[in-house]
């Protein structure tokens, strides 16, 4: 099996029928850059900034993330790399950050909200990953933005430090992209303004799905009850690509629905074209991709999915068996 992703790793992520598919790793310490070449991904859909921030036992200065970025995008050899400013706080806390003893974690004060509300944090961090991109691309996105008047204020942060970076004559790349995670529900309410705001939209599917279930995804009993091939989950996501591809702007998904080959061929087949997940993931969805015939799984998809009143898991799993998928 290792042997045959090997081999894989080399061919493209392309359907049978022609449908170009790309395939984006998720990271977060600089061990897992070498993966990119290992599994032949296109770049990083998510790089969690937070993983270093964990694993340090003080909050790194400007200096050490401006490193942290630079080394980052060198070991990324030129293919796209997207950070998601720091997503601190529900099940995710530092341990010399002791403002976050809540009730309701998931619900309380955490990533965008914490930047927002701390603004010289994110724009430290901000600063740190124009610094450290020294005049080379990359993407930036916030977390956990579920009112679009917090999208603009992020922004207006960067913008700042766009223009001290330039006062400063520190090297910025023309081709910096803005993003934003879809993962409260809220927000897909108010895509039109928010498409008017970013470049492109991650979908993170894990607090989406905790989000629109009102299920806790960290605990089992609660989690495992609602399946991620729901019809509620699914008409969400079919909104939010029909709506990105008319505002002609890039939708990607990165929660770990994308890594599991059923959940992966069902993104397809709703419309998503790249899919970012852990480099063991990898080897696995490009086999599915492979062996796709997408416009007819898509055709079949919107069909069934109209009709459907429970997870639509059983019936995808059977097309993929009957279909060699
Ligand atoms: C998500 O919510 O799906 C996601 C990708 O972000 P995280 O798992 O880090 O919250
Ligand atoms: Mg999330």
């Amino acid at each position: 099996q290792r042997r045959l992703y090997a081999e894989e790793a080399r061919l493209p992520a392309v359907t049978r029928d022609g449908v170009a598919v790309s395939l984006l790793l998720n990271a977060g310490l600089l061990s897992d850059m070498p993966h990119l070449d290992a599994v032949g991904a296109d770049g990083i859909g998510l790089y969690r900034t937070e993983i270093p921030f964990m694993v340090r036992s003080e909050y790194p200065s400007v200096a050490t993330q401006t490193d942290l970025y630079a080394r980052v995008i060198d070991l990324a050899e030129g293919r796209p790399v997207v950070f998601r400013t720091l997503d601190v706080g529900g099940d995710k806390r530092l341990p010399y950050f002791a403002e976050m003893d809540e009730e309701n974690p998931a619900l309380g004060w955490r990533a965008i909200r914490i930047g927002l509300d701390r603004p010289a944090m994110l724009r430290q961090q901000l600063r740190a990953l124009i610094q450290g991109a020294a005049g080379r691309p990359f993407g930036v996105m916030f977390p956990m933005v579920a009112d679009v008047g917090e999208l603009d204020d992020a922004r207006a942060l960067f913008d700042r430090e766009l223009a001290r970076a330039a006062a400063q004559g520190v090297a910025v790349s023309s081709d910096l992209r803005v993003g934003v995670m879809l993962e409260v529900p809220s927000l897909l309410w108010q895509l039109d303004q928010v498409l008017t705001a970013v470049d492109f939209v991650a979908v993170g599917s894990n607090d989406l799905m905790q989000y629109l279930y009102a299920a806790d995804r960290t605990n089992t009993r609660v989690a495992a009850r609602y399946d991620t091939l729901s019809p509620g989950l699914l008409a969400a996501l079919a909104e939010a690509v029909s709506r990105c591809d008319a505002a002609g702007r890039r939708i990607s998904l990165c929660g770990e629905m994308a890594s599991r080959p059923i959940e992966a061929m069902t993104l397809l087949g709703l419309g998503f074209r790249s899919l970012s997940m852990p480099a063991t993931a990898i080897g696995a969805v490009r086999t599915m991709v492979r062996s796709l015939d997408l416009a007819e799984f898509s055709r079949w998809l919107a069909r069934v999915r109209v009709a459907s009143r429970g997870s639509l898991r059983p019936a995808i799993r059977d097309y993929a068996r009957d279909h060699d998928v």
